[in-house]
């Protein structure tokens, strides 16, 4: 039995911190802090979907990635 190692932010949360279409970091909210957490988060550049607002959190709370808006 083989143990796959990968980055512990992709097994946490399904949040594309990277974009798989372009690989920009940016992401873009209209409104994250009126929004409901089931908003759709884009990337900032491609406008690809990253994953919703309660994703992005989730990650927040985790103390290693922070995103400021
Ligand atoms: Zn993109």
């Amino acid at each position: 039995m083989r143990i796959e190692h990968t980055p512990a932010s992709c097994e946490r949360s399904r949040f594309k911190i990277v974009c798989e279409d372009c690989g920009s970091l940016s992401i873009k909210v209209a409104d994250p802090l009126n929004s409901p957490l089931s908003t759709q988060v884009r990337c900032g550049r491609c406008g690809a979907i990253r994953g919703t607002l309660a994703e992005l959190q989730s990650l927040a709370v985790d103390g290693r990635d922070t995103f400021e808006f």
